[in-house]
């Protein structure tokens, strides 16, 4: 459970949520902005502390680590994947990587060779010396990709990693993560309102006000891909298949020209 704040302002960000993710395991946490997906990834990644309850990584509980241990755990059993590529500007691509593994305490040239390898693993061979102003957005998430997984940790925790990456280079951000926990045997949370991620996913679990709900719930918005909460959403029946709708405007637009929509969702991946 996580509360920010207190009286007036107190936001109740998430509540009472349970959750058990197995090595090799990709779980996918959807929800609407604002359920409290970062936040959940935060206390997850020892990043944020939970106002109340644990969080277990190989038994270890995290929640009952000093402060001055977090850094070095995090180090080296997580590995982050983030919206916004969070590179660091003044470094290389291969000193990013090189550099996320000087934090775990690996350093020379077992760390460079580690590093040059992740990268020329990902089709990043060419980009090695480059700084991430000049990588283009699925090149960055590449790196970051390479990065969290050059300390080979335990868990993969991605916050909306494809959010700004084209839908080819997004497939190819889902499938690098697909393979980490499928390969590699990590354990990878990602949270997303991408309902492309669906696919790669083991299971799909929906965030909402801070509370997971049954997904079965759930559709998907034919116009705007968004993932909507079946009841009390605005639906329209056609040909034989009902479809929710996360606003008037979206229903409207697909009454109006319904295969224009369907055909986009049955083109193939
Ligand atoms: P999501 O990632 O699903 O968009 P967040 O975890 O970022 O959701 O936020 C969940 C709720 O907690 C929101 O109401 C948000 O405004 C609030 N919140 C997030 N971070 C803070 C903070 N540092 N201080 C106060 N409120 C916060
Ligand atoms: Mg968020």
């Amino acid at each position: 459970e996580k509360v920010y704040g207190e009286g007036e302002v107190q936001v109740r960000a998430v509540r009472g949520v349970d959750l058990e993710v197995r090595r090799g395991e990709v779980v996918l946490i959807m929800g609407p902005s604002g359920s409290g997906k970062t936040t959940l990834l935060a206390m997850l990644g020892a990043m944020l502390r939970p106002t109340s309850g644990r969080v277990f990584v190989d038994g270890t509980d995290l929640t009952a680590l000093p402060e001055s241990r977090l850094p070095d755990f995090r180090a080296r059993r997580f590995g982050f994947v983030f919206q916004d590529f969070n590179l660091l500007s003044a470094l290389s691509a291969l000193e990013n990587v090189e550099f996320a593994l000087n934090l775990a305490g690996v350093s020379g040239r077992t760390a460079r060779e580690r590093a040059e390898r992740l990268l020329r693993g990902f089709g990043l061979g060419e980009r090695l010396g480059f700084r991430p102003e000049k990588l283009s957005g699925g090149e960055k998430q590449r790196v970051a990709i390479a990065r969290a997984l050059a300390n080979e940790p335990a868990v993969i925790l991605a916050d909306e990693p494809t959010a700004n990456l084209d839908s080819r280079i997004g497939r190819e951000v889902a499938r690098l993560l697909r393979r980490a926990a499928s390969e590699e045997g990590r354990s990878v949370v990602i949270v997303s309102h991408d309902t492309r991620l669906k696919d790669i996913a083991d299971r799909v679990l929906w965030l909402e006000d801070g509370e997971f709900r049954a997904m079965s719930e759930m559709a998907t918005d034919p116009v705007c891909g968004m993932a909507v909460e079946r009841e009390g959403a605005p639906h329209y029946r056609h040909d034989g298949e009902t479809h929710f709708f996360c606003s008037a405007q979206c229903r409207e637009e697909f009454v109006a020209a319904p295969s224009r929509f369907l055909q986009r969702a049955r083109r193939p991946a």
